[in-house]
Formats: C-alpha cells, structure tokens, sequence
C-alpha cells in the first residue's frame, strides 16, 4: 500500500477544517490523510478526531515558531483563522501570515487559504456609504484575510484562494434563528437590502477544499469561489416556513438599524451586509455553485440542508 499524503489541517477543531479532516478521514481509499492542528490535543473535539483515526498535532497560529514542527513531512495544508474569537483584524493577520510563511519553509507542494474579499479594493475607506471601522476597515473580518493573500503568494508555498459563503449554520448558533414577532408569526430578519445571499453548509467547505486538494496545485493563485445556493432572503424564508410546516416572513432590516444592535461584531457583519448589496453582481458571480459541485457532487441546497438540519434551528 502507498504512503498516503499528509493534508496539515489548520481550524481542524473547528467548522471548515472539521468538514476537510472528516472528508479525508471518510474517504478512506483516497491518497489523502489529514493531520489535524490544534492548541489544545486534549479537547473533547480533537479527540473526536483523534477516534476517528486522524493524527492530532499541537501548534498555535499566534506562535510562529510552533507551526514548522506541525507542518513537518506534510504534503499539503488547509489555513484558517478564527476571527470571531478575539475581533482582532490585526490578529488575524498576523496568524494567517505566520501559516503562509510556515507553508513556505515546510516545502509544501499546495496550500488552500480559506479568505474572503479586502473589501476597500472595491469601497476606499473615504466612499461614505459604509462607516470605516477601527480606523481601517469597511468590515474587518472579511479585509483582514483579503489583506493576506498577496502575503500567501509572495511568502507562503503555492497558493489556492477559497473564497467562502454564508454559512447556513449561523441559523443554529450564531444567534440569526427567526424569531415570534408580536402575532407570534415567525420572522427572519436579516440586513441584506434586497440581495441575494451566497450560503452553504459548513461541512460542505471542507468537501470541497478535499476535491480541490485532489485536482492538485493546479489552481494555485486562483480564486475558487463556492456557494451551495444563492437565495434571496423570501426565498430563505419561504424554504423555512415549509422545513418548519409554519409561517415564516422576510423582514429586511436596515443596515444603520443591524449595526446598532449592540452585540460584538454587529457593526462588522452590519457592513459586511451591506457590501454585498453594495456589490452584489460581484460578490455573487465569485461565487460559483456549478464550481462547488465539480468539487463536492454531493453539495447540499438550501431545502436539502432545512431537511436535514431544521429541526436544530432555535425558534423562539
Ligand atoms: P470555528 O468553528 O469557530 O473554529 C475555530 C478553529 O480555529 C478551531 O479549530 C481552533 O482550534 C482554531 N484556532 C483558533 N485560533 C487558533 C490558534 N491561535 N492556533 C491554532 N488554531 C486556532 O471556525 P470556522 O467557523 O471553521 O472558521 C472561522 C472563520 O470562518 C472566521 O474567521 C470567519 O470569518 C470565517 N467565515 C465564517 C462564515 C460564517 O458564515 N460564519 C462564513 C465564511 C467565513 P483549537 O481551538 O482547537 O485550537
């Protein structure tokens, strides 16, 4: 039997990097096998990983210096990196940059760094439709890794660029579950100022970095967009109302409105929002269902992820 290649996981604890190291793990005849990086082996989620099979290494993005013994003898590398833990953009800069460049010294042969847009390269900080955050940004969650990849490309080894899309998880965990309006009718409110939102599964994102490991470095320097359906927010409401058998309305809440609700981060996602709507044409077409499914034949819809998941999302 071949020695299987190593596909170093970053975030392997996490959504995205979970879903690559269960792909490869599940696919048990392919040339693949993933090496899951985490600060904290002893975690209850890394030793899930660890029971199903997966080597489970320790390294930590904020030290650099850890990061080489991980990607020792690795073929490969998925990068990630969680904003949503500290709100630093600065921080997570400063991660990704020190993956992209122990990509280089580890020799590795293909990298996918999971990005999303610098969004000031379409909106400079001095057009006024979006307030500038921390003084730099228009939505420094999404510019802090854009601002990266040029990093990838001149330091890291080669490159694929993968641009993700609204998880449809967030309706399980990230607090975005319609809610009982006054008449007690269910109501999915969301900033998106008439756009249609590029959504996926989570687990998803993972199927698809592993078909894109398969076709090898070939796509290196390229943007590599996915989405598994692209819904308009009636839309997402209608497919609610027959997954749950219950009502469910649209309500398009104004962004000024969405960035004002207080809880960490809403300006951030508030002018996220509103960039999509800003760019929609843009943000839409790099994002490609068809692409998606050449990766990942099984890709859920929208309906095909209600079916199954449905039942998990908060209705209050
Ligand atoms: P997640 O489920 O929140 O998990 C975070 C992962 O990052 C964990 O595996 C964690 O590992 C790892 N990690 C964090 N800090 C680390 C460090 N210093 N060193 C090593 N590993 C570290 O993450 P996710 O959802 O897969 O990815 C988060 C990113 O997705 C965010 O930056 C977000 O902007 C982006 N994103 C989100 C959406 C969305 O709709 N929510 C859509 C597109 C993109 P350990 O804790 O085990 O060390």
């Amino acid at each position: 039997m071949s020695k299987k290649k190593v596909i170093a996981v970053f975030g392997a604890t996490g959504a995205q990097g979970g879903g690559l190291a269960r792909a490869i793990a599940a696919d048990t005849s392919g040339s693949f096998s993933a090496r899951a990086i985490t600060r904290n082996p002893e975690s209850d989620k890394a030793k899930a990983l660890a029971a199903l099979g997966i080597e489970v290494v320790s390294a930590d993005t904020d030290q650099e210096s850890t990061l080489d013994a991980a990607l020792a003898g690795a073929h490969a590398a998925f990068c990630v990196t969680n904003f949503w833990e500290h709100f630093s953009a600065e921080r997570e800069g400063k991660q990704a940059t020190a993956m992209a460049r122990a990509t280089k010294r580890a020799g590795l042969a293909h990298v996918i760094w999971s990005t999303l847009e610098d969004t000031r390269k379409l909106l400079p900080l001095s057009d006024s439709r979006l307030p500038t955050l921390h003084g730099q940004y228009n939505v420094p969650h999404f510019d802090s890794k854009g601002s990266v990849d040029a990093t990838f490309t001149q330091q890291g080894a080669p490159t694929t660029f993968l641009l993700t899309s609204f998880y449809w998880e967030n309706f399980i965990h990230f607090g975005m579950a319609p809610r009982a309006g006054a008449d007690g009718r269910l109501v999915l409110a969301m900033p998106l100022g008439g756009a249609k939102l590029p959504g996926i599964s989570v687990e998803d994102i993972g199927r698809c970095a592993l078909g894109l490991f398969r076709q090898g470095p070939g796509t290196a320097g390229q943007y590599i967009g996915i989405t598994g359906g692209i819904l308009s927010g009636l839309e997402m409401a209608e497919a609610m109302a027959r997954a749950f058998k219950k009502s469910v309305t649209f309500a398009d809440v104004p962004f000024d409105v969405y960035r004002g609700l207080g809880f960490p981060g809403a300006d951030d996602l508030g002018n996220m929002f509103q960039y999509q709507a800003i760019f929609h044409d843009e943000f839409v077409s790099s994002r490609s269902l068809e692409t998606a499914r050449t990766l990942n034949p099984g890709i859920l819809s929208f309906e095909a992820w209600l079916a199954a998941n449905a039942e998990n999302i908060p209705l209050a």
